[in-house]
């Protein structure tokens, strides 16, 4: 218990330092997308240097996007939370353009889906908890190069014991999204490490960032929820995310919508 304290403010401390630098690029960033924007629209159509400008660009937003990850970790805490239906935010997540794009370069990778029609709704960010699905999702995906089936699961489940691969969990109702694949596996000392800043086994800035499970561990986090993950090297990995179950209920979608529309008039 003592080790995973220590871990646990360890991933704490590189969450804030990283943010701090992130805010800083955040600003810089802002022109290296936007001034290209500029220069193209003034440049003849035929110009050479459109594209090497056009690279530029590209790579600002690549850039930004690690530094969004970033800012989550550090600016945790502070998301608007509202009733939530998780088998929702899947389903969003999985009609996204970003599972689109996902999809079609692992064309050999399946998505396997089974919802619980009685799932219990939670206290969350749905922004954050999509991104969650979908760190979980392109890991997986990631992991079966060859190909594979994603199964994607939903279900209530109540908690009586210690359970929670980094956090002791807490007794209660949860609602449990649980990510499976058949890919390469984790060792158990990767596992130690996987939800760390920055780790990542992939080629850094080109394939991997290892930002992603440091991101969903700290959502968890701050849904009050906890983790737990199980891998066989050359079998398979699962990552279980148990959210507190609410007895509120969910507004549906369309509720919310037009509850939204009714303010802003
Ligand atoms: P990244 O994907 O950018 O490397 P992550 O934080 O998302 O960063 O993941 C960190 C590391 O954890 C990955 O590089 C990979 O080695 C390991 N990992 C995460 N999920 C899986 C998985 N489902 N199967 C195998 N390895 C995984
Ligand atoms: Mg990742």
């Amino acid at each position: 218990l003592q080790e995973r304290l220590q871990r646990a403010r360890k991933m704490e401390a590189l969450g804030t330092l990283a943010g701090g630098v992130a805010h800083d690029l955040n600003n810089i960033l802002s022109g290296v997308v936007g001034y290209p924007d500029l220069l193209l629209q003034d440049m003849p159509a035929d110009s050479s240097l459109r594209k090497p400008l056009m690279t530029i660009q590209q790579s600002g937003q690549k850039a930004a996007a690690i530094v969004q990850d970033l800012l989550t970790l550090a600016r945790r805490g502070v998301a608007d939370f509202k009733v939530l239906d998780l088998n929702s935010v899947v389903k969003d997540y999985l009609d996204s353009p970003e599972h689109e794009k996902l999809v079609q370069f692992h064309s050999k990778v399946k998505v396997d889906l089974d919802l619980a029609a009685d799932l219990k709704a939670v206290k969350g960010s749905a922004v954050h908890l999509s991104k969650t699905v979908m760190n979980l999702v392109s890991n997986a995906a990631e992991a079966m190069p060859d190909g594979g089936t994603i199964r994607i699961r939903t279900y209530n489940q109540s908690v009586d014991t210690s359970m929670g691969t980094y956090e002791t969990s807490r007794e209660g109702d949860y609602a449990v999204l649980k990510v499976e694949d058949e890919g390469v596996g984790i060792s158990g000392e990767d596992m130690e490490r996987i939800f760390e800043p920055f780790y990542t086994k992939k080629v850094m800035g080109k394939s991997g960032t290892g930002l992603g499970m440091a991101v969903v561990w700290g959502t968890i986090k701050d849904h009050d929820g906890f983790i737990d993950a199980k891998s066989r090297e050359g079998m398979g990995t699962n990552f279980s995310v148990y959210l507190p179950a609410t007895s509120e209920k969910a507004k549906k979608a369309t509720e919310v919508w037009s509850l939204e529309d009714h303010r802003g008039q």
